[in-house]
Formats: structure tokens, sequence, C-alpha cells
């Protein structure tokens, strides 16, 4: 990977191992969400994508998750323009705003554990779908987003 390759050249230029490696492993974007038709806002629940590992924060079959879990949703370069519904921490959408990377964020701490110690990654409250039954969705509704503001 090309030094601080986040800095120096745009989303759309970087590698496929670049553009792995951005991901900071919060598991924020593998959380079920639910959008209001009527105003756009987005509905986070605290209930985890069934492939996500709770713990690692990490898609347990990343390689075959679009087989497993249809509607799981590739980020590429030229859905940029999309990247709200990302958390504001999400180091592809700070990269696509111009912001920096946090200083938790593993490629400049050298730390993956560190997303976790900060209370940035899910994995102090998320629970997988597998364990929750869809008509308690609503329960587990821990934050609702503006998206078209
Ligand atoms: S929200 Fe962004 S940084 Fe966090 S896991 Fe998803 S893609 Fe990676
Ligand atoms: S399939 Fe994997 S990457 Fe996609 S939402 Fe589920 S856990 Fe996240």
């Amino acid at each position: 990977m090309r030094e601080r390759f986040w800095e120096r050249f745009p989303l759309e230029e970087l590698s496929g191992e670049e553009w792995e490696a951005l991901c900071d492993g919060c598991g924020q974007c593998c959380l079920l969400k639910f959008q209001d038709a009527d105003t756009g806002d987005l509905a986070v629940l605290n209930v985890a994508c069934e492939l996500l590992d709770t713990h690692s924060c990490r898609c347990s079959d990343y390689e075959h998750r679009f087989e497993k879990v249809p509607d799981c949703t590739r980020l590429t370069p030229a859905l940029i323009d999309e990247f709200r519904w990302l958390p504001h921490s999400c180091a592809y959408r700070r990269v696509a705003e111009g912001r920096k990377l946090a200083r938790w964020h593993p490629l400049l701490s050298g730390d993956p554990e560190r997303v976790h110690r900060k209370g940035v990654s899910v994995r102090s409250f998320a629970v997988s779908s597998r364990e929750v039954d869809p008509a308690h969705y609503e329960d587990h509704i821990i934050a609702v987003i503006p998206i078209d503001d």
C-alpha cells in the first residue's frame, strides 16, 4: 500500500488493497436500517446483519456476502454521493468529504482494537439478527437519522 494513500489519492484511485484497508472495522454499516418512505429518515437498529461477527465487528463471510445477504451494499467510489447513509465516523465518508481520518483509525494507530475501546464500533451493543424476532425490530431502534436534509 502506498504511504498515507488516503491523504494523497482520491477514492477512485485506490487499489483494492488500499480500499479494503480504509475500513476501520466499526461494523456500523452492518446494523439493520429502515428508511421512512415519506420522510427519507433512516431508523438504525442495534440489530446487526446475520453475517456480522458482533465481537470482531467484521463480516463472517466477506467473500460470499452478496450470495448470502443480497441486500448487502458494495461500497464503491461510484457511490460516493450516497455515502450520507454511512456513519459520520466512517473512513470512506470522511475521505469522500475531505476530512481527515480519526486518530483511532487502524491505519494511523496501528491498533485495530482502538476502534472498539473508543466505543466507535458496535461491539458493545450490537445483537445479531439471528437472535431477534423481526416482530420486535421496532423496540431495537437506537437512532433516527435525517438523510435528505
Ligand atoms: S461504517 Fe465504514 S468504516 Fe465502519 S465498517 Fe462500515 S465501511 Fe467500514
Ligand atoms: S453481509 Fe457482511 S458486510 Fe454485508 S451487511 Fe452483512 S455483515 Fe456487513
